[in-house]
């Protein structure tokens, strides 16, 4: 993992050219050890309902977003850390507060699907595209039990999509079209790096991403 950053100022181009201060890396590494890696079975795990509300949820979601903060990542999911309970934690964009939704359920998602490149705290060298619904409405608790209804759009819809997924033992290998599964996971085998620009574009990949393919994903 030492290497990553090296990978992914270089994919990233102009765009991520400010260096990351060494300690700031090193606190990301920390927060790292403690998210679980590609393997981890708890990765392939359905993660079970919250039945009983305590202060220790909000305790848990606390912990959490400081992970979340000290990874550098926009969301994390429970079972990243080897609890299985429905419970994610989001913050998609610095501008936005961060958030904690439990029981999370789809209401509604629009017909309107977009590709973009997303990265995951659990499989930290591997990048790939996933097509995910432009727009999509969630229901769910927060950590009192209170009812809350989320809609939202872009960046936003994505993370918490991909933390619902990891609630339902689902990865973005699973999302994303076969070629670039079977590069990843080759990658994740050799401990090496990917992302979907090694790939040259053959008919059977899909579309370029839209928007933001030159900017490092973020990763949840
Ligand atoms: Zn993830």
């Amino acid at each position: 993992m030492a290497d990553e950053h090296e990978h992914e100022h270089e994919e990233a181009g102009e765009a991520e050219a400010v260096e990351v201060p060494p300690e700031r890396l090193e606190r990301r590494r920390a927060a790292l050890a403690e998210v679980r890696q590609f393997g981890d079975p708890v990765l392939k795990s359905r993660a079970s309902e919250i039945t009983e509300f305590g202060p220790e949820l909000a305790e848990e979601a606390e912990r959490m977003i400081a992970l979340m903060h000290e990874a550098m990542g926009i969301g994390l999911a429970a079972t990243q850390l080897g609890v299985m309970r429905r419970m994610l934690v989001f913050q998609a964009g610095p501008d936005a507060a961060p958030r904690a939704l439990l029981n999370p359920e789809l209401e509604w998602v629009s017909a309107d699907l977009v590709t973009a490149e997303e990265g995951c705290l659990s499989l930290p060298d591997v990048i790939v595209d996933v097509e995910r619904p432009l727009h999509a409405r969630r229901i769910g608790v927060d950590v009192e039990g209170t009812p809350m209804r989320l809609e939202a759009s872009g960046l936003e819809a994505r993370v918490v999509q991909h933390e619902l997924d990891h609630l339902d033992g689902v990865l973005i290998l699973d999302r994303t079209p076969r070629k670039q599964r079977r590069a990843a996971m080759k990658a994740l085998r050799h401990g090496t790096h990917f992302d979907p620009s090694m790939l040259e574009r053959g008919a059977e990949e899909d579309e370029p991403s839209e928007d933001g393919a030159e900017a490092e994903p973020q990763r949840s």
